[in-house]
């Protein structure tokens, strides 16, 4: 059994009340650790131990922070492997994924924003002979990172680095779902000699440990990556308090094919956007709209390659589809599948659990990879977040159409569009109500870039120096020529 514990004031505690919650491997169906369920207490002390923190950090040269993040990505590098099992089997994707994707992500996050703070200046407004103004942006105090379970190594990083860099001390709270990689992060934080105070990592979960987190009066700025309900909560909370707050939230992306595109590379891309990490990225496709004309041979071709998708156990490296991350995820995945068939869609592919017949892993959280067509744009399973490797395909007969079909959720956070024709890709990603739009391409990222969702898929942008925006103060001082 795996132990894991808080990190706090630079060292790993038990919680106080010496409450535990069960790590349960997804692909097992097995508890194989045990996680503390912090309450206020335990916040408190990390609150504290921030709050201590921040008059030395906060001060400390910028290029002495870069070097402390610097050493903390090259230590992430020398356990990449640990980093990505431990990844695998905490959330049920395949170890090739978290070694190729969520491991590197995350050391290149730290890196990324170790390099940014060298290269975050500000302006100067010059009032002709009389006045000069200069922005001063100071970090903000203490504030909490607070992330989900998809991604969990990765967007824990994509958080604490920019707020690291900028000066602030932060609390931050993984998912409860995935802890095991944020502990190890911990352990490598003592290894990398990071000041103690500067970040502190309570686990638990989100009633208890994350309310104790986003209502504590000291936390300053709230940066948060989950549901868009629990989106909500966060900004009814923090609202009153003053807080700032980034909240990147769910998403129902759509995949607008026209008949020009270039047909190998899109479907190959499609059957990624769909399936990557089980369906359980936030920008992952859901909604595939087809021009009528390419139609059939689209779906001819995709639900006999989707067909040929099979999971596995994720700890093999030729897994290419893992386990979903928990059995109530897999049962709300399910219940949509169900739902879409009562409301007159048709299952083309999958739909249903697989039972591996690898005796280890019988038990485990598998769904088998499903399409789904016939089913009219405004219902139901093509409005709500599913999260998991069921996507819906549409056909369209005009531009208008789709972007009409495309932009109807009330989710905002990432498209793709799949054509030949230049000024109708800018048209249409011009169209899109989304935070993203990937033209000809997916999942490509270039951490310079904002980053976010709009309507319900969230408010502000993370990213480059929008991040360090973020988790800065600006003051303007004026001085009298
Ligand atoms: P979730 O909202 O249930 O949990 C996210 C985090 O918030 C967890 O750490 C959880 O413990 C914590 N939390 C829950 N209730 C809380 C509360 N009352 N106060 C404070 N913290 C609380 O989300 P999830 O199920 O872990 O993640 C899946 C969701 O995340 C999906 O909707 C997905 O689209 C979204 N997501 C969005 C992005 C993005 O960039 N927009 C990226 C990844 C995932």
């Amino acid at each position: 059994m795996k132990t894991i514990q808080n990190y706090i004031d630079g060292e790993l505690r038990n919680p106080q009340g010496n409450q535990w919650m069960d790590n349960i491997n997804p692909s097992t169906g097995k508890v194989y650790g045990r996680i503390p369920l912090s309450d206020n207490s335990d916040v408190e002390n990390a609150v504290q131990a921030a709050k201590r923190a921040f008059p030395a950090w906060s001060t400390t040269p910028y290029t002495e922070r870069s070097r402390c993040l610097n050493v903390l990505a090259d230590l992430i590098g020398k356990h990449a492997a640990d980093l990505a099992l431990a990844e695998s089997i905490d959330n049920g994707k395949p170890v090739s994924l978290a070694a190729h994707v969520d491991i590197p992500r995350a050391e290149s996050n730290i890196r990324f924003f170790a390099s940014a703070i060298n290269h975050y200046a500000s302006e100067a407004h010059i009032m002709e002979n009389t006045h000069v103004n200069y922005t001063n942006r100071k970090p903000i105090g203490v504030v909490a990172c607070i992330s989900p379970w998809n991604l969990p190594l990765y967007l824990f990083t994509w958080k604490i680095a920019p707020a690291l860099a900028a000066g602030n001390c932060v609390v931050a709270k993984p998912s409860e779902i995935t802890p095991q990689t944020a502990y190890l992060l911990s352990r490598l934080c003592i290894e990398a000699g990071l000041p103690n105070g500067v970040l502190n990592i309570v686990h638990g979960d989100g009633p208890t440990t994350g309310n104790a987190i986003i209502s504590h009066p000291d936390i300053k700025a709230i940066s948060f990556t989950g549901g868009t309900n629990t989106g909500a909560h966060i900004a009814r909370e923090a609202a009153p308090k003053f807080k700032k707050l980034s909240l990147e939230l769910g998403g129902k992306n759509p995949n607008i094919i026209f008949a020009d595109c270039d047909y190998d590379k899109m479907l190959s891309t499609t059957l990624r956007s769909s399936f990557a990490n089980q369906g359980q990225i936030c920008l992952c496709g859901s909604r595939i709209f087809v021009e009528e004309s390419l139609y059939e041979k689209f779906k001819t071709d995709f639900v006999a390659k989707v067909s040929k998708m099979k999971v596995g156990d994720p700890k093999d490296p030729k897994t290419k589809m893992g386990a979903v991350v928990s059995k109530s995820h897999m049962e709300k995945v399910l219940s949509y599948v169900q739902l879409a068939k009562e409301e007159g869609g048709k299952v083309l592919c999958g739909g249903e659990q697989v039972i591996p017949e690898n005796e280890e892993i019988s038990g485990g959280f598998f769904i088998s990879p499903t399409v789904i067509e016939g089913l009219k744009f405004d219902c139901r399973t093509n409005q709500e977040e599913i999260f998991g490797p069921v996507v819906t395909i549409t056909p369209f007969s005009t531009e208008e159409e789709a972007i009409k079909m495309a932009n109807s959720v009330e989710y905002g956070l990432s498209a793709t569009i799949w054509t030949q024709e230049l000024s109708r890709a800018h048209r249409v990603a011009n169209e899109l109500q989304t935070g993203i739009a990937w033209i000809n391409c997916w999942l490509v990222r270039d951490l310079r870039t904002p980053f976010g969702g709009t309507k319900s898929s969230g408010v502000g942008r993370e990213g480059g120096f929008e991040a360090l925006r973020f988790f800065t103060e600006a003051q303007n001082v004026c001085i009298e020529l």
